[in-house]
C-alpha cells in the first residue's frame, strides 16, 4: 500500500464504495515521465496542480505541473505543453488535469522540469547583434547559478565582440598588435581615443583587474562577475541600445511628418 491513497476505502462516501480499490491507489490524475529526483525511468507521477504560464501559436498552452513521483515520493515541477489543437476548449481551465482518472500524457507532452537554471537572470539589453545577445544571455544564466568564471568568460566575449570592430584598421599610435588583441589593454586605448564613452571608464576597471589574457583560470568571485555584468550592460546599452532607440524615434518623427494621404 502506498502513501498516495492505496486502500483508502474508509474515506469513501456510501455512494462511492464502488471506488474502493485496495492496493491500486485512489483515482488520481497521473503523468508518466522520467523522475529527475530519483532517476526512475517512465515512472508514474500524481499530478498535484496545473498552471498555464504562456502559449504558442495562439492555441498551444504551456504549463507548469507539480507532480509527486510514486517511486521516491518527491515533488518535481514539470514544464509541459498542450499536445493537441482539438483540446483547446478543455485547456481554458487546466484544472481538468487534476481530475481523477486523467492520464496526463493524453493531453500534455513533458518538455522539461524546473531547476536552478530557471532562476531569474538579467535579460540582454535591447537591439544587440544576435551573437552578442546570445553571449550575454548565457553569461547571465551562469551568473544566476553562481558560476562566476563561466559568466565572466561570456561577458568578456560580449565586450570583445562589441569593441573589436571599433578599432581603426590601419596603423595608429600606441595600437600594437598586443593592444588590439588584449581586452585589458584595448579598452584603455579606446577610452583614451574617445572611441568609447569616457564616463564608462571607471566601470571598465573590472576588466583590467581581471587580468589580460583570460587565462586567469577559476579566479573570479561572484562579486567580480557582478562588476563585469554591470559594465557589460552599460557598454552594450551605449553602443547598441541607445543609438537604435534614437533611430526608431527619428523614423517615427519622419512618419508623422509625411503628408497625409
Ligand atoms: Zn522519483
Amino acid at each position: 500500500m502506498d502513501e498516495t491513497g492505496g486502500g483508502v476505502g474508509f474515506n469513501c462516501s456510501r455512494k462511492g464504495v464502488h471506488a474502493f480499490r485496495f492496493g491500486l491507489g485512489a483515482r488520481m490524475a497521473t503523468l508518466v515521465a522520467d523522475c529527475p529526483r530519483c532517476g526512475s525511468k517512465s515512472i508514474t507521477f500524481d499530478i498535484k496542480d496545473a498552471l498555464v504560464y504562456g502559449s504558442e501559436y495562439d492555441w498551444q498552452m504551456l504549463l507548469e505541473m507539480p507532480c509527486i513521483c510514486r517511486a521516491c515520493h518527491r515533488f518535481t515541477v514539470f514544464f509541459t505543453k498542450q499536445e493537441q489543437y482539438e483540446h483547446r476548449d478543455l485547456f481554458r481551465d487546466p484544472k481538468f488535469l487534476l481530475k481523477g482518472d486523467v492520464n496526463g500524457n493524453d493531453y500534455v507532452r513533458v518538455e522539461g522540469f524546473v531547476s536552478t537554471k530557471d532562476r531569474a537572470a538579467v535579460s540582454p539589453p535591447e537591439h544587440l547583434p544576435p551573437e552578442i545577445a546570445a553571449a550575454f544571455a548565457e553569461g547571465s544564466r551562469c551568473l544566476s547559478v553562481s558560476c562566476p568564471n563561466a559568466a565572466g568568460a561570456m561577458f568578456r566575449t560580449c565586450i570583445d565582440l562589441a569593441t573589436r570592430s571599433r578599432l581603426p584598421e590601419g596603423e595608429s599610435e600606441g595600437l600594437t598588435s598586443k593592444v588590439r588583441r588584449d581586452l585589458g589593454l584595448r579598452l584603455p586605448w579606446l577610452f583614451a581615443q574617445n572611441i568609447l564613452p569616457k564616463d564608462l571608464e571607471a566601470l571598465s576597471r573590472c576588466i583590467r583587474e581581471d587580468g589580460n589574457d583570460g587565462a586567469h583560470a577559476a579566479s573570479l568571485t561572484q562579486e567580480d562577475a557582478e562588476d563585469l555584468i554591470e559594465f557589460t550592460q552599460a557598454l552594450l546599452e551605449r553602443l547598441y541600445t541607445e543609438p537604435a532607440r534614437l533611430k526608431i524615434a527619428e523614423a517615427r518623427r519622419d512618419a508623422r511628418r509625411q503628408p497625409k494621404a
